[in-house]
């Protein structure tokens, strides 16, 4: 028993240097080294569950970054990975290519809105996005109007941190504030009104067709989120807001981009967020997070044959993107995999089943003093809150009730997986209302 004592007193030890350094060394997610709270050490992760160095199991309520859809150490994905490895883990896809990423791209393209059907593997989410837009400005150089080259984007959206992404984010609440004068300058327009269920005006549809006019000389396209602006707010639109867009795109000859990263692969309740809206589909669209079941970094950028086919004119000829790491056969064989398990699950009414819990029990709570508003979409439900959140420190309370959550600014939210059960999303609700009660509130 000593012995064992001892065991366990030099591990806390050692966990507690481990964590000394990764505060004061290793940079993580929008924070500054050795200022911030330490980070929760994961030994291992299982289903919903992450363990803790600390000995404790928490419900992952936020898949981490909407990624991990079928849950932790699945056995079907980790078997696609173990038998690819013993193969190949890497080859350079610049004349040379494999059977993951030709299974892979042809099951992409057969479950992705018609029609688009040519498609460009990249590393991560916010590299799909920079290759989407250089698609639509190369798409412009070969019509030999370089002078297109703007976007225009709905304020409250987020498209990632690389630079030409980051430039479309909110110009006001958007990280890039600061960054301004590096950055491209983009057309912003209201953002959509909120509801899933409140459709577009005329008068919104009148005044987009004019900002779309006057900036019409400069402008490559249109890029938004459909449905559901994630980092940017968590805000759920109608559908109607996408036709429109599709048939002002049509009307003015613009090129129509849908980033689907938070919303592919069965988040709100469709397999793409897209299909909501009857009949339309994008030019080009990004996909990323959940493509790998949350294993492994994987993005990709889907077009049509009409945009590719510019892609190959003079005066580049080329389409000009090639990452080292393109289609790496790890990360597609377990994305086939997680796609093959998706699509071989009833998600539809996996999602279904979460979203009418999370409407339920979060209406309860809908006149809580300190909530603003509760809205729930598929697997998604948010609590918008009166004032902003201090996030350490709700999240320390999460942790010791077992639950992972990252609130930020005021909203306190969870995109469970999808093999989340009803007891362990009863928890995660439990815990987002204890939070209300807590002293976590900025300026309350
Ligand atoms: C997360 C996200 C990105 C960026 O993806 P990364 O993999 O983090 O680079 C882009 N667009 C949307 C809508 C996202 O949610």
């Amino acid at each position: 028993m000593a012995h064992l004592k001892d065991a366990h007193l030099k591990d806390t030890r050692s966990f507690k240097s481990r964590l000394s350094f990764d505060q004061s060394h290793i940079f993580h997610p929008y924070t500054t080294l050795g200022q911030t709270q330490p980070n929760v050490l994961i030994t291992h992760a299982d289903g919903v569950y992450l363990y803790t160095a600390e000995g404790r199991k928490l419900i992952d309520a936020m898949s981490s970054w909407w990624s991990v859809i079928h849950g932790y150490n699945h056995p079907i994905l980790n078997q696609a990975l173990e038998h690819q490895i013993s193969r190949v883990s890497h080859v350079m896809f610049g004349g040379l290519t494999h059977e993951p990423a030709i299974n892979l791209c042809e099951l992409l393209v057969a479950i992705s809105p018609a029609p688009l059907e040519k498609i460009f593997l990249c590393d991560s989410g916010s590299v799909a996005v920079e290759v989407a837009l250089k698609m639509a400005l190369q798409y412009w150089i070969a019509r030999k109007q370089p002078e297109k080259r703007k976007f225009l984007t709905f304020r409250g959206g987020y498209f990632g941190d690389t630079l030409h992404a980051m430039s479309l984010a909110d110009p006001i609440n958007g990280m890039h504030n600061h960054f301004k004068l590096a950055l491209p300058q983009q057309v912003f327009v209201e953002k959509p009104r909120p509801g899933f269920s409140t459709p577009i005006s005329t008068s919104t549809i009148n005044s987009l067709d004019q900002t779309i006019s006057q900036h019409h000389h400069e402008l490559a396209g249109i890029i938004v989120e459909p449905i559901v602006q994630g980092a940017g707010g968590m805000n759920f639109y109608s559908p109607t807001y996408l036709t429109t867009l599709r048939n002002l795109c049509d009307r003015h000859d613009l090129l129509l981009i849908f980033d689907e990263i938070a919303t592919g692969f069965g988040r709100t309740g469709q397999l793409f967020a897209t299909q909501h809206a009857a009949d339309i589909s994008p030019d080009i669209m990004t996909i990323g997070k959940a493509l790998t079941g949350g294993y492994l970094t994987l993005a990709a950028t889907l077009t049509t044959t009409k945009v590719s086919e510019m892609l190959h004119r003079e005066p580049l000829s080329v389409f000009m993107h090639g990452p080292t790491f393109m289609a790496n056969p790890l990360a597609c064989s377990v994305a086939l995999a997680s796609t093959q398990l998706l699509l071989q699950s009833n998600f539809r009414e996996s999602i279904q089943n979460i979203e009418q819990q999370l409407e339920t029990d979060l209406t309860q709570i809908s006149d809580h003093p300190h909530v603003k508003d509760v809205r729930t979409l598929g697997g998604i439900g948010v609590i918008e809150t009166t004032h902003p959140i201090r996030i350490a420190k709700a999240q320390a309370f999460a942790v010791e009730q077992g639950v992972w959550l990252r609130p930020y600014r005021n909203l306190l939210y969870t995109m469970p997986p999808y093999i989340v059960d009803r007891f362990q999303l009863k928890m995660v609700l439990s815990v987002m209302k204890q939070l209300l009660e807590q002293d976590i509130f900025l300026d309350a």
